[in-house]
């Protein structure tokens, strides 16, 4: 055999490995979903002011028995592939709300939603039946969105916005500032909240340029009314340039790592904020 004939055998090998690689994780995804393999862990979300928790946000965990930690950025688009992330988006959805339901604190989850969760039609009507079922306030709710759902389907990205917002419940857009971003967006659509993407966070300190542009996002948050979070922050010099520019709020290593259920619960025992919602009847 010719040395190109050698290479072209080994690519194909490389590709096939891959490929069957993908589908057994896909088929290992599933197993994980039906088996309680997953979990969600929450990362603290503060005022950039006094530090004070405003609320988590919602990631999802998998610890594959073989593999170890599989980020999400691995299997999330495996599961938006095969149509698993409609069932994957609602088990999140139902296990954020149900716990931060139970911590009966005021304050809000933030759950991820996944464009192809987003653009069904069903997705109104499931966010009010998880609220009902799980006793969560709508206020108490966000959902995040990144553009690339809002560039697929215009119209419809408007009709389940309104329809979602109706609820009660409130949407931040995600990673602001990356991919598609447009200022069209945010004149098109009601956000109730920036993120303004991490990516910014690392230069801000060093570059000229990155800190004017957060300066920017934030002017333009302020002049359409919309708060913004600062997504990445990892030092004290972070933060104080953050609190000089005006950012409401912010979440990173800094102020704390996506952690277990059970570390959020232990974290707000004895907390006095409890008993007074607590005592607050739900209409
Ligand atoms: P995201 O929604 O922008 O989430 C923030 C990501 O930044 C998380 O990564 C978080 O762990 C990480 N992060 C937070 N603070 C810091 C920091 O200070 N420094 C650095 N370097 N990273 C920080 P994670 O958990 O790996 O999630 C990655 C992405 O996967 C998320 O980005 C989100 O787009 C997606 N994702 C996670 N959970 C879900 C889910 O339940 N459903 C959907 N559809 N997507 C999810
Ligand atoms: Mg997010
Ligand atoms: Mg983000
Ligand atoms: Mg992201």
């Amino acid at each position: 055999k010719s040395e190109i004939g050698e290479k072209i055998c080994f690519f194909d090998k490389k590709m096939d490995d891959t490929v069957r690689n993908k589908r057994q994780l896909a088929i290992d995804l599933r197993h994980a979903l039906e088996n309680n393999q997953l979990e969600v862990y929450y990362q603290v979300q503060t005022l950039v002011s006094d530090s004070s928790v405003i609320g988590y946000e919602a990631l999802l965990r998998w610890q594959h028995p073989q593999r170890g930690f599989i980020p999400p950025v691995e299997f999330i688009p495996l599961a938006e592939e095969n149509g698993l992330i409609l069932q994957l988006g609602e088990w999140v959805l139902r296990t954020a709300c149900s716990q931060c339901s139970s911590l009966g604190l005021n304050i809000r989850v933030a759950v991820n939603l996944s464009p192809v969760q987003f653009l069904h039609p069903n997705l109104p009507g499931l966010v009010a039946g998880v609220l009902t079922d799980t006793g969560l306030r709508p206020e108490n709710l966000e959902l995040e969105l990144t553009e690339s759902a809002i560039i697929q389907d215009k119209e419809r990205t408007l009709l389940q916005l309104q329809q979602i917002r109706k609820l009660g419940v409130t949407i931040a857009l995600d990673d602001f500032g990356t991919g598609y971003s447009s200022l069209d967006t945010l004149r098109a659509f009601p956000f109730d909240k920036i993120k303004l993407d991490r990516s910014f966070m690392g230069e801000i300190e060093s570059s000229k340029s990155a800190r004017a542009i957060i300066r920017a996002v934030l002017a333009l948050g302020r002049s359409l009314e919309i708060p913004v979070l600062a997504e990445g922050i990892e030092t004290c010099d972070q933060l104080a340039i953050l609190h000089a520019e005006g950012c409401e709020s912010a979440q990173g290593y800094l102020f704390g790592r996506p952690a277990p259920f059970a570390d959020i619960l232990s974290g707000h025992k004895g907390d006095p904020r409890a008993q007074a919602l607590r005592s607050v009847p739900r209409e």
